[in-house]
């Protein structure tokens, strides 16, 4: 908002100069050279002027040429003086002359100054609504936050490349949008709402617009950041346009990008903070979520990057409650991605878009495309005739040195920390033995806080824990610190989430379940109660001081036994332990039956 204020006025000041200087050289034109009054009456008696204009305040002469004169003749000009002999010294000296209103500084000043303005003032607000993130077609309403309509967006799942399970997903939408008699006459529920979370630059805009692209339906997108902005009441009112509008071109796929923004949980919303507008909006949505039915075959989607802080009353059932996942791609994924946006680039021979996926962990489409650019870019620039293998590697540079300030991709050796810590807690899950099978470890950030990920999958459902199930379930926690300071003699803060589940598990196995030999069966954990009634100083611990001392000894040992058992499982496995990681670096993702063999191997 600020940003664009200031590149207004500064608009504005140059527009200023650009007309000034036009004015000077195409406007000016010889300048009537000023003379006094007396002067101009002395050229008249003596019979040098040609032709005169007189107005109201000025008079404007031309003088005689003489015969072989090329240049223009010269203009004088005078204030006019009241002087009733005038006119009768004109025609005595048969000189032209005419009378006009002084409107010409009207006529010139309207010439040079109101048209062009005009036609600036035009030009800046085309390109305005073109740099705007996401110009589409037509929008309507002058405000802010815009109602995009695309007939046709042009986008297939061709142009996705990397998320193959969320195309999947999106399949059964495109056949109901497509087609919904087939399923209005079958009865189907096809969800109203769909949601698309992942990290920013994964592709969800582009892969609702795709959805709507292969079901050749049009496209109504909205960003919710845009309410924030808005006047009061704009919101709520745009919001009932949308869905009046999308209703009327079914079937049709409504987008709002950036979810978050406009639906936040209320209670989040600093207080009096004045964000009445969002709220009213977000009301509005839900309303009219509510109050549409998906036979017409209108689907709403959304996309955020931010789930957690979504208001709850967003995710209920017949809002949005089908999730659809799209992570950082694979090395795989990153690969397909590279094809696509090097489809209309010029490779030189021989380059092997798998390696530059391999040096690239971490990075989302929009990074990959952004690398394509910037190599052919710089390809360019060396004047060369396609883009070569270094191009490429210099661009990978340029943009991981910019990502990694920003934290958003790791650099070498925090993936290799990454590796061991997650390899760590793998090896660790399958060589105790009441501990959740595997399912996949990967080292590509997971959403956006975890740096990598080991998942695994209870093999049924639990309702019982048993004491060794919690002790091997609390070794697995800490296999990823374990493998790290083995191999590294050093410890990171990517353990830190680890640590905190586990000394809640030892914690609640020494009070809640009784599970420690020193103080018995007894459990000291109170009953939760409502924070204010503690506040009456009835009910301080139950239990001794001398007792909490016993309670955190023992939880103290539970943590440090189970940490001398991963270290014996650790340093006994230590060569799986490399193999792994290696891999891990290597593939990124290890996918569990894989790692069951390479842990078993001898
Ligand atoms: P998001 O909405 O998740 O932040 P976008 O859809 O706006 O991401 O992606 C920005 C750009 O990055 C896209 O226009 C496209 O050029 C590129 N891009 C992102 N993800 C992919 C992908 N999976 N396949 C191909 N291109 C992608
Ligand atoms: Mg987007
Ligand atoms: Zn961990």
């Amino acid at each position: 908002m600020k940003d664009k204020l200031q590149f207004s006025i500064w608009f504005l000041v140059a527009a200023f100069f650009l007309m000034w200087a036009i004015n000077i050289f195409f406007f000016a034109q010889p300048s009537p050279k000023q003379i006094p009054y007396s002067e101009f009456k002395d050229l008249l008696r003596s019979g040098k002027i040609e032709e005169v204009v007189l107005g109201d305040k000025v008079i404007r002469g031309t003088l005689k040429k003489e015969e072989d004169d090329k240049k223009p003749a010269t203009e004088i000009n005078t204030v006019r003086i009241d002087d009733p002999k005038l006119v009768e010294e004109l025609e005595k000296n048969r000189v032209k002359f005419t009378g006009r209103f002084d409107e010409s500084w009207f006529k010139d000043f309207f010439l040079a100054w109101v048209i062009p303005m005009g036609i600036i003032i035009f030009i800046w607000m085309f390109a305005l609504r073109r740099m705007s993130p996401e110009s589409g077609i037509m929008a309507i309403g002058k405000s802010k936050a815009k109602i995009y309509i695309d007939k046709d967006t042009g986008v297939t799942f061709n142009d996705v490349a990397g998320c193959d399970e969320a195309k999947e997903e999106l399949k059964e939408v495109i056949d109901f949008l497509k087609t919904p008699q087939k399923y209005l006459e079958l009865g189907g529920k096809i969800p109203k709402g769909i949601l698309l979370v992942g990290p920013p630059g994964t592709g969800k805009t582009l892969l609702a617009k795709a959805v709507a692209g292969e079901a050749k339906v049009p496209f109504f997108a909205l960003s919710g950041s845009a309410f924030v902005e808005m006047f009061v009441g704009v919101g709520a009112s745009r919001v009932r346009d949308l869905f009046a509008q999308a209703q009327e071109k079914a079937p049709c796929i409504i987008f709002i990008d950036e979810l978050d923004a406009l639906g936040k949980a209320r209670i989040a919303a600093p207080i009096g903070g004045g964000h009445e507008e969002r709220e009213n909006t977000l009301n509005q949505l839900l309303a009219e979520m509510d109050g549409f039915d998906t036979q017409k075959g209108v689907i709403i989607m959304a996309a955020t990057n931010r789930p957690e802080i979504l208001d709850l009353a967003l995710l209920r059932p017949g809002r949005f409650d089908r999730h659809i996942l799209v992570d950082r791609p694979d090395i795989k994924g990153r690969e397909e991605i590279l094809n696509v946006h090097t489809k209309g680039v010029k490779l030189a021979e021989g380059i092997d878009l798998k390696i530059l996926a391999a040096r690239t962990t971490g990075f989302v489409g929009a990074d990959l495309a952004n690398v394509v650019n910037e190599a052919a870019l710089l390809a360019a620039r060396r004047n060369k005739k396609s883009v070569e293998m270094n191009d490429f590697e210099e661009a990978i540079n340029r943009l991981v040195a910019g990502l990694e300030k920003k934290k958003k991709v790791m650099s070498k050796k925090e993936q290799e920390i990454v590796a061991f810590h997650e390899s760590g807690h793998a090896l660790v899950a399958e060589s105790v033995p009441h501990a959740d099978k595997v399912h996949r470890i990967s080292i590509i950030p997971r959403g956006i806080a975890a740096l990598g990920y080991t998942l695994q999958l209870p093999t049924e459902d639990r309702y019982l824990m048993t004491r060794s199930e919690l002790m091997d379930k609390l070794a697995v926690l800490l296999g990823g610190r374990v493998a790290e300071e083995t191999v590294f003699k050093e410890v990171s803060t990517g353990a830190q989430n680890d640590l905190e589940k586990a000394t809640n598990i030892a914690r609640s196995m020494v009070k809640e379940f009784g599970m420690s030999e020193r103080l018995g069966p007894i459990t000291f954990e109170r009953e939760r109660r409502p924070l204010f009634l503690e506040l009456g100083g009835f009910s301080k611990s139950e239990f001794s001081e001398e007792t909490a001392k016993v309670i955190d000894e023992e939880v103290k040992k539970i943590m440090s036994d189970t940490y001398t058992r991963v270290k014996e499982i650790v340093a006994k496995k230590r060569d799986k332990l490399d193999i792994l990681a290696k891999l891990l670096l290597e593939k990124e993702v290890i996918e569990g039956d894989e790692l069951r063999k390479i842990i078993n191997s001898q």
